[in-house]
């Protein structure tokens, strides 16, 4: 049978639709199971190794326009789907065990998901070794051989596709120059050594912790908990500020039809925040279980940032780019939203802290460690999913190359776990730097207090409108006619004071 392309794009984004429905009424406490399995098992076509290779051969042939970009996202898509289904056993079987493993440390059990809360709340800081300890040795155990079941796997569907390694298989997908990213993130480490450990002991003395040298990486939990920050951030005056802030940007969270704000509280609703989207632009779930604190805050006004793009996300685009594309874009919007709960400005002007400093300080910390951890993945992601990797070296490697950027001496039994899917920690990467360039064109434009400006929302919702048509380079290059670096966000991260 011929492929047909106009059919599978209406089942893509059918199946695509129902999943994300699906997964919004599981995690939102709606319904306890979560049934994914029907919904495969329905759209089973568009996943087969024979679509799949026909998106291959369409793609291939069209140049890069619209046209071949739609090709791209959905070939991306297709293949995406196929590692999943070829690695679903792996994965349901993973997901059980995390589920129901228990970590023991030699005053109880704890449940494997856990460890990192308990980490958290734990002043003992031998118990956290202790239990980190234990969590290790879980993983190396009963983990690690699944999950590289699993790699292997999906490294011979890249090499069975023609690609060289599964390095260069999403170096395509996802039309980024994984390499350039390297070197720019090398660049990156490099600008903010000198400013990194200052910024981190001061932290850590804070917190109570041994300096960098001493401090372990089962202190880390401990040292972004930050109880005393706690006060300033009420469970109470989350969404109100949430929406407050759209209020000053002229968008009005209540009346947006598209947008279905879910505050309920539900027994097996999750704890976190998170934004679904069954139909860009019209069906779009922001969905929280208020507790406050300031991790609380991060995750809100991200989730917003995703939500406020899909639902300004313009109705009359193609599939591919309200739903596909380079995420690196809605990320960054995520990030620029969620920036705001770190910004000395809008902590005094919509919380009313007078001495915005520690928290400040502290966001900035989280932050610069995101960054240069995320940065030291990217660079192993590569060595790991390489043409020549030798996967025997990749936990010295990984070790390695984390507790250098860290500078925090990093376990080996979280080479495999700690892994994205199809280099996504390359869009977190991008989206940290392309997030500077909206923040400072809206500085420049709109002042300082832009989040209180309904210009500023005007000039957000114009970019919002392309969804993810445009990958970030792209965008940027239409919007503002810069390029991509990492130089900005250096420059943030080396400043003194704020
Ligand atoms: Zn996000």
């Amino acid at each position: 049978m011929p492929f047909d392309l106009d059919r599978y794009r209406e089942r893509a984004e059918t199946f695509g639709e129902e999943l994300s429905r699906e997964y919004y009424r599981h995690l939102a406490g709606h319904k306890r199971e979560l049934e994914i399995e029907p919904i495969y098992a329905t759209y089973a076509d568009l996943f087969t190794r024979d679509s799949v290779m026909a998106l291959r051969d369409l793609a291939a042939a069209v140049p890069d326009d619209d046209d071949g970009r739609r090709l791209r996202y959905l070939l991306h898509f297709g293949f995406d789907g196929l590692v999943g289904m070829e690695t679903r056993a792996e994965a349901e079987e993973l997901a059980g065990l995390e589920a129901s493993l228990e970590v023991e440390c030699g005053d109880g059990v704890v449940p494997y998901r856990a460890v990192v809360i308990e980490q958290a709340n734990e002043v003992d800081g031998g118990r956290r070794a202790a239990l980190e300890d234990a969590r290790n040795a879980v993983l190396e155990e009963r983990l690690n051989p699944i999950y590289r079941t699993a790699l292997e796997r999906a490294h011979e569907m890249c090499r069975e596709f023609g690609w060289a390694s599964y390095a260069a298989a999403y170096a395509e997908l996802r039309g980024i120059d994984l390499e350039r990213l390297r070197a720019q993130t090398a660049e990156f480490l490099a600008a903010t050594d000198d400013a990194y450990g200052p910024l981190i002991d001061r932290q850590l003395a804070r917190a109570g912790l041994p300096e960098l040298g001493e401090v372990r990486r089962s202190d880390m939990p401990r040292l972004f908990r930050a109880p005393e920050l706690d006060e300033w951030f009420p469970a109470e005056g989350l969404v109100e500020s949430f929406e407050a802030t759209l209020a000053g940007l002229g968008i009005d969270l209540r009346t947006q039809r598209n947008v279905h704000l879910d505050t309920e509280s539900r027994a097996t609703k999750s704890p976190r925040a998170f934004c679904s989207t069954p139909r860009v632009p019209d069906e779009v779930y922001l969905v929280i279980a208020p507790h406050g604190g300031r991790e609380d805050y991060g995750a809100l006004f991200h989730e917003g940032g995703h939500t406020e793009h899909y639902a300004n996300t313009a109705a009359e685009m193609a599939y591919e780019f309200r739903q596909l594309g380079d995420n690196s874009v809605t990320e960054s919007f995520a990030f620029l939203v969620e920036h705001l709960v770190s910004d000395p400005v809008w902590l005094r002007q919509r919380l009313g802290i007078a001495d915005p400093a520690p928290a400040v300080e502290h966001s900035r910390a989280f932050r610069l460690v995101m960054l240069r951890r995320y940065s030291a993945k990217l660079a192993y992601e590569l060595d790991l999913h390489g043409a020549s990797a030798e996967l025997a070296r990749m936990p010295d490697r990984y070790a390695e190359l984390l507790s250098g950027a860290v500078r925090v001496p990093w376990p080996r039994a979280s080479w495999l776990a700690d892994v994205d899917d199809g280099f996504y920690a390359a869009c977190y990467l991008r989206a940290w730097a392309l997030e500077t360039y909206w923040r400072a064109a809206l500085e420049e434009r709109f002042g300082e207090r832009w989040f209180a400006s309904p210009e500023a929302g005007e000039w957000l919702r114009g970019l919002w409108r392309h969804g993810q048509r445009l990958n970030a380079d792209e965008l940027l290059a239409d919007t503002l006619g810069e390029e991509l670096d990492f130089t900005r966000l250096a420059a943030e991260s080396q400043a003194a004071e704020t």
